[in-house]
């Protein structure tokens, strides 16, 4: 699972993004992108690699309008690290944008009923199946959209969407993933990690399982699934940004040891077939011969 930032508010979304980006480094990551939301139109922007690179690419960009925005660090999960698995993805219409963490895990399922819908799948991803499931389910009110997809999912998620039709909100979701949402003066944040927008404020909301998060730049309502209303639990960040790294550790050998049973449990999550207890290791392109073959060096 990697990183999710997002900012709505009054200033150049771009530079705040990319700067949570690299506060979200240290994690780890194989593929960035960054989904930008300019005066109705949607920009996106990804590429394989280092954020050294997603930097190269946004180089051009006209960013002066983008004033909300998402951006993403990809751990790959289901698909090959390569650009066109890099989040964020899209829906053909190009309208709405969705960064993911987590791990869909009846997504094949609702891959087979979308494509006989009509939908175009572009890329080997679980996660892209959501946002053709949003637009499916979108009738004009993006969080709308987002509840009645998320109905229809299992798995783990922690997710921000965005959508060039609702250009004042983006909608943010947690089950299993961490996400909180940061609240400032004028502008509003969404982040995996309050790391990544620490330097910016350093009053949160911690998202429960199973909540939905609508942000604006001057305010945000959280409701559930179910469409409960939740009153939002304000909370001030005393931690630094070197304690918040190794999570109350004192060292980050200890965290990466006492991790290891959630690291295993999520590496397993959609992989285990439970009919015939056959895992599917997606992604690891090896015939059963050439891991016999491996040698230990
Ligand atoms: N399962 C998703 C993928 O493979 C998200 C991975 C992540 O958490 O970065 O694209």
């Amino acid at each position: 699972m990697c990183g999710i930032v997002g900012y709505i508010g009054q200033k150049n979304a771009l530079p705040i993004l990319m700067e949570g980006l690299r506060r979200l480094e240290y994690r780890g990551y194989d593929s960035a992108g960054v989904a930008l939301v300019c005066d109705k139109n949607l920009i996106v922007v990804k590429s394989a690699g280092k954020i050294k690179r997603l930097e190269e690419e946004i180089k051009d960009i006209d960013d002066m309008e983008c004033t909300h925005g998402i951006a993403h660090t990809r751990w790959a999960t289901h698909g090959e690290p390569n650009q066109n698995n890099a989040h964020p993805h899209t829906d053909s219409a190009e309208e709405i944008a969705l960064i993911h963490n987590g791990i869909i895990e009846n997504y094949r399922a609702i891959k087979e009923f979308l494509i006989q819908q009509g939908f175009k799948i572009k890329t080997d991803t679980d996660t892209e199946i959501l946002v053709h499931l949003i637009r499916y389910n979108y009738k004009g009110d993006l969080t709308e959209a987002v509840r009645l997809a998320l109905g229809q999912v299992e798995g783990t998620y922690g997710i921000a969407v965005v959508s060039s039709q609702n250009p004042d909100v983006i909608v943010a979701a947690r089950m299993g993933s961490p996400l909180v949402v940061g609240h400032g003066d004028g502008e509003n944040f969404v982040a995996s990690d309050v790391s990544a927008i620490l330097e910016h404020t350093k009053k949160v909301v911690y998202l429960e399982d199973g909540e939905i998060a609508t942000v604006s730049a001057e305010s945000y309502k959280i409701t559930t699934i179910e469409n409960d209303k939740i009153t939002p639990q304000i909370e001030e960040v005393t931690w630094n940004l070197d304690q918040i790294e190794k999570a109350g550790y004192e060292h980050f050998m200890l965290k990466e040891i006492e991790e290891q049973p959630a690291t295993l449990r999520n590496a397993f999550r959609g992989r285990l077939n439970y009919d015939d207890g056959i895992p599917r290791l997606d992604g690891l392109n090896l015939q059963a011969e050439e891991l016999r073959n491996i040698k230990r060096t």
